[in-house]
């Protein structure tokens, strides 16, 4: 059978041959042999030396992703079966069972399949599929993972937008054995944490910050911690847990998540040292400034500013009056823990804001620790789109 080709313009193949796994629209010469939409298509150099095969999708701005770099291997289940395989592997030897049951088991990209992104959640699964492609071949996948990992049951999210950026028509929800409880008990870092899996943020956790919550926590002793958009409390709830802190004030703007903190603090046996308030984040941070707090510690975890290059100056001030709110809380030698997931703001953003701040605030700050996102959300150097989590533990004097 020979396969549609998709020929590339000269000067736009070369992040292709360096195996980044996206083909804009752009970047195609020609499209010959008419692919259906979902398509698996051979790309080629404009003199028609293959590059490698991938799946077309005439919906979306990445016209192609890529699958394979060698023209010859086709993208079938057993490819599939092979990546699912090996990212399971890479988990079982990186996430302590002992004493985490939550993790990504499978990061798009960076293992390999471009569009599918899977969390473990105790004996459930969550799946997202972000590309039309592998929606198309879902019921290949969910049956690969059942076999891989022996779920109680698969539940299918989606993410806002991704639906119209491939074209996607899927309905969320159940898609193998039983739903999930809600919430859903899991444990992390040797913490107990209930978290909601079918209605919560993200896939029910922020499993990308687990080893920076564990991280934090060994810096804090004795501190009394201000954790900005805590969620189900995280960062918080394992600084008082297993570092010692003296006590935190958690805040978030939605409730669902300030119910689940509260549990979750009872649940660790620390409810007696914590506090979890529904508020907007700058109003709060005005407000505690304005109050003349003081803290030890604070930790900033907003949401994704911008999807779009278009709000990233927005974004940026965003952080910047964020983070300055927050400087100004924190007694001389106190910590500053600030995150950023926006991927379109890279580390050197982040930092020539912090100086900004410093500037401004006329403190100084000292990044004592540049993290990124947990070993269970690897990145491929080949697509850096897929390190997204930054954060900065910073002493501020
Ligand atoms: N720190 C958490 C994850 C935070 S995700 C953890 O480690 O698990 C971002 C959080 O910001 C969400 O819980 C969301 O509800 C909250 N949020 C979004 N906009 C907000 C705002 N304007 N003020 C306060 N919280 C906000």
């Amino acid at each position: 059978m020979t396969l549609p080709t998709v020929s590339l313009k000269p000067r736009r193949a070369q992040p292709i041959l360096n195996r980044h796994p996206w083909v804009f629209e752009g970047a195609i010469g020609q499209v010959s042999g008419d692919p259906a939409p979902g398509a698996e298509v051979l790309v080629q150099s404009k003199d028609a030396q293959p590059i490698g095969r991938g799946l077309f999708n005439p919906n979306s701005n990445i016209r192609v992703r890529m699958f394979s770099w060698d023209k010859d291997e086709p993208i079938n289940e057993a490819l599939f079966a092979a990546r699912i395989n090996e990212a399971a592997t890479l988990r079982e030897s990186i996430v302590d069972p002992k004493t985490t049951s939550a993790c990504r088991v499978f990061f798009s990209e960076s293992d390999g399949l471009s569009g599918l992104i899977v969390d473990r959640y105790g004996d459930w699964l969550l799946v997202q599929l972000t590309s039309l492609a592998l929606a198309e071949r879902r019921e290949v996948l969910f049956d690969l993972l059942e076999k891989r990992f022996a779920p109680r049951g698969i539940w299918l999210r989606t993410e806002k937008g991704i639906r119209e950026a491939e074209g996607l028509e899927i309905a969320d929800g159940l898609v193998r054995g039983e739903e999930p409880p809600r919430p859903i008990s899991i444990f992390e870092n040797g913490l107990t944490f209930q978290v909601d899996v079918t209605q919560g943020q993200k896939t029910g956790g922020f499993l990308d910050q687990r080893e920076n919550h564990f991280a934090v926590s060994k810096l804090v002793r004795g501190h009394r911690i201000l954790d900005m958009f805590c969620y189900a409390g995280g960062f918080g709830i394992t600084a008082v847990a297993l570092g010692e802190a003296a006590s935190i004030v958690g805040v978030d703007s939605s409730e669902p998540a300030l119910e689940l903190a509260r549990i979750n603090a009872e649940l660790n046996g620390v409810a007696d040292r914590t506090e979890f308030l529904k508020a907007d984040a700058f109003k709060y941070l005005e407000e505690a400034n304005a109050r003349g707090e003081m803290f030890d510690t604070v930790i900033l975890d907003p949401p994704k500013m911008t999807r779009r290059r278009s709000g990233l100056a927005g974004a940026m001030r965003g952080y910047r009056s964020l983070n300055e709110l927050s400087v100004t809380l924190l007694r001389p030698g106190g910590l500053l823990v600030t995150c950023s997931c926006s991927g379109l703001i890279s580390q050197s953003d982040m930092e020539s804001m912090l100086a900004t701040v410093s500037t401004s605030t006329n403190r100084r700050i000292q990044i004592l620790e540049s993290r990124g996102q947990a070993a269970d959300h690897p990145v491929s150097p080949n697509c850096p789109e897929n390190a997204y989590l930054k954060c900065f533990v910073c002493r501020v004097t």
